[in-house]
């Protein structure tokens, strides 16, 4: 029989729908693949040549369990640089990827009887992470209207005495918003006020577009600090997500605990990838440049598009390589014998009848949305959308 806690969560659906529209490719169909938010880019030589070059020499052992010394010295150089941020190196934690970083935070603060508030639309991981250590995720709603940008009063309204932490995620996935600095203020204000952790998962901090600049919540006072732990890894910026590396800054207690936890679980992060990460974030940084000016390509012709469906439209985003279409106006429709009424509907009609892949909005937790990833050719964004128009024209 499977733990209680096993039964409350469920597959990473962002993950599954990929998994799905990859096996759909193998055997021959032509799909277009919006799914997963992955960049399609090749990961730069410089960093790949960094890990040949480690294999080589023979860099393939155990290496300390939260990272090595000069990895941990560049992500604090990031932080320094990105951010404002000051952190010693008993601050940070490099781990197997951001979503493990946020897992180990997870294990390390959450526990029965905890409550963890998440801005919903969210990313899908985090109220699974709450639920496997057993606390409770609280969602609070945000509006198409507001941005999605949570409201600072209903933070307010949704904390009892067993709020422990926020998770704030800017910019966001799925709704590419991004965070400016006076709202964080206040978010910030009302953390301290109610003596709560915030989670700042920061991930797509450099993919931002139209001037908009990223601040990091804790870069905005000492006190505010004391309380945040920055999340962000190398899997957006540069192209790594097989490579498993990201990263979590913050209290050394809880730094400290995380990294015990990892020392019985994972122990530490690949240690060609941890070789290949000091070069991504010492070496040449002019790829992430290239890469964001081709995203902000696709985002301008995709957001075009889908607004030009009768029945979509979509907030244009400002970070992030995500579109989320409301699609509302189209439930209740049919095509022959296929009624469409929830995203999931929507999203299976799509896959089914048009040939592409996209994660339904209910994933997120609002169904009114689809999310597509923009992280692919401007071609197959073409093709695409050309397939969505095509079979949404048919529901009537
Ligand atoms: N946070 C957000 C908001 C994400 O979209 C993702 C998706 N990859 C992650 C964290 C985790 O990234 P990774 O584990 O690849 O570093
Ligand atoms: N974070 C990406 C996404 O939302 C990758 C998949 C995942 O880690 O769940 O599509």
């Amino acid at each position: 029989m499977l733990s209680n806690r096993a039964g409350k969560i469920k597959p990473s659906p962002t993950l599954a729908m990929d998994a799905k529209a990859k096996a759909i490719k193998a055997e021959g169909s032509d799909i277009v693949n919006f799914g997963v938010g992955e960049p399609d880019f090749d990961t730069p030589d410089n960093i790949k040549e960094a890990a040949i070059k480690a294999i080589r020499e023979g860099f393939t052992k155990y290496t300390p369990v939260g990272g090595i010394d000069p990895l941990k010295d560049a992500v604090i150089e990031k932080f320094m640089k990105d951010n404002n941020l000051n952190y010693t190196r008993d601050e940070i934690i490099v781990s197997c990827g951001a979503k493990h970083s946020l897992y180990n935070i997870a294990q390390a603060l959450f526990g029965p009887g905890d409550e963890v508030l998440i801005p919903s639309p969210y990313w899908v991981s985090y109220p699974d992470q709450v639920l496997l250590n057993e606390a409770m995720p609280v969602f609070v709603k945000t509006y198409e209207a507001d941005s999605f940008m949570v409201k600072p009063e209903a933070i307010k309204s949704h904390i009892t005495n067993k709020t422990k932490a926020l998770i704030l995620n800017s910019p966001s996935n799925p709704t590419g918003l991004t965070y400016d600095k006076k709202s964080l203020e206040r978010i910030a204000e009302i953390v301290a006020k109610h003596n709560l952790y915030v989670i700042s998962d920061e991930i797509y901090e450099k993919l931002l577009y139209d001037g908009v600049m990223h601040y990091s919540i804790a870069s905005l006072d000492k006190e505010i600090k004391s309380r945040t732990i920055v999340v962000n890894g190398l899997s957006k910026s540069y192209a790594m997500t097989g490579w498993r590396i990201g990263f979590a800054a913050g209290p050394k207690e809880i730094i400290k605990a995380m990294t015990n936890i990892q020392s019985q679980s994972t122990s530490n992060p690949t240690s060609i990838s941890q070789k290949a990460a000091v070069e991504a974030l010492t070496g040449p940084q002019d790829f992430i440049k290239n890469m964001l000016s081709e995203f902000d390509r696709r985002r301008i012709f995709l957001i075009k598009e889908l607004n030009s469906i009768p029945g979509i439209s979509c907030i244009t985003p400002t970070g992030a390589f995500y579109a989320f279409p409301n699609t509302s106006k189209l439930y209740g429709k049919s095509s022959g014998s296929i009624r469409i009424s929830s995203s999931t509907d929507l999203a299976l009609f799509l896959l089914e009848k048009a040939n592409v892949a996209l994660v339904h909005g209910g994933a997120f937790g609002d169904d009114n949305y689809i999310r597509l990833s923009y992280a692919t050719s401007i071609d197959e964004i073409k093709k695409g959308a050309g397939r969505i128009r095509e079979a949404v024209n048919q529901l009537s």
